[in-house]
């Protein structure tokens, strides 16, 4: 095989909440993670030798990002879909060479875990170019190492994440859930925003709860019921993403006021997530709130969706 092509999907947090800082630096959390319909490809490519005397030192492992977002993406080593293609190389002890293409429509720095995302379609390519045949389980244990989200990244479907968000158990969910995502100008870094959550925690004099996962949400997940939903819809770093960036509550209250069913800031944000009761009345309400201040575009996207797949 000499080019693979996986399609990856973002994510929204239905639940995000953030317990007390960790001595490794993390934080305890419970985390349910939705994956939606905004997808990024990547390809993996066996590199295009002009000349069979290459330069032997040449990179093994090569990036380059397509559309608007490109200019946002690091095409260094650090790029994550790198790190996860190197991390599966180490792992069989060999060097193997790819050239990756990611077609980015995921935000950048938006809370949608884009990069993570890219990490777990490069794992799934490059396992398939390289012909290794290495089992999801094997990927998923890599994926954990790269990052939290990492893992449902190749999961996908609807599943909480314990720990600091890296051990999954899948739920039960019934039916399609349509939702809105308010695109903001410029990305909010995820460190930064759970800093400010600590911050502000200890300038309050709130000690951080132990993490617990909703019954009420995971009852409407289970019923398929998009109104409870709406209302189960909770993310402890919404206030430290507000604080950071006060925009976004222009944002949220102009959703709420055209008719979501719930509204919150995804993950570490700035993208705003909102709840419709269809899909016609998402389109409604993206075109409602695509003039509000702050706020670059809208998408419309459905979810469950499946995890990191294999697309040509
Ligand atoms: P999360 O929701 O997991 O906290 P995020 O969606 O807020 O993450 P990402 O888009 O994953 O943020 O990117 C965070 C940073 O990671 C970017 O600012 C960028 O510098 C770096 N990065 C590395 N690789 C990638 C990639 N393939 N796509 C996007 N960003 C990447």
């Amino acid at each position: 095989m000499s080019a693979i092509t996986v399609r990856v999907p973002a994510k929204v947090n239905l639940q995000l909440a953030v317990g007390p800082l960790r001595e490794d630096g993390y934080h305890d959390l419970v985390n349910v993670f939705h994956a939606v319909s905004l997808f990024d490809e990547v390809t993996a490519a066996e590199p295009f030798d002009p000349a069979p005397g290459r330069d032997p030192s040449a990179a093994p492992l090569v990036v380059r990002v397509e559309g608007d977002l490109a200019g946002e993406v690091p095409v260094s080593d650090d790029n994550l879909a790198v790190r996860a293609a190197r991390a599966l190389a180490d792992r069989t002890g060999r060097s193997y060479r790819a050239d990756l293409l990611i077609r980015k429509s995921i935000p950048v720095a938006g809370g949608m875990a884009g990069g993570s995302a890219d990490a777990a379609a490069a794992l799934v390519a490059c396992n398939e170019l390289w012909g290794l045949g290495l089992p999801r389980e094997d990927l998923m244990e890599i994926a954990a190492d790269i990052g939290s989200d990492v893992p449902f990244a190749l999961l996908g479907g609807t599943a909480v994440g314990t720990g600091r968000g890296e051990r999954l158990a899948p739920l039960e969910t019934a039916g399609v859930f349509h939702w809105v995502f308010a695109l903001a100008d410029g990305g909010l870094s995820t460190p930064r925003v759970y800093g400010e959550c600590d911050r502000l925690r200890e300038e309050a004099g709130v000690a951080a709860p132990t993490p617990a996962v909703s019954e009420a949400l995971l009852a409407a997940l289970r019923e398929g019921d998009v109104r409870a939903l709406g209302q189960a819809l909770s993310n402890d770093l919404q206030p430290a993403a507000l604080a950071l960036r006060p925009s976004l509550a222009n944002t949220l209250a102009a959703g709420r006021e055209h008719g979501a069913l719930g509204a919150l800031v995804s993950g570490s944000g700035p993208t705003c997530a909102f709840l419709a009761e269809s899909a016609e009345r998402a389109h409604e309400l993206a075109a409602l709130i695509k003039d509000v201040d702050g706020c670059r575009s809208v998408v419309t996207a459905s979810g469950p969706v499946p995890g990191a797949t294999v697309a040509g």
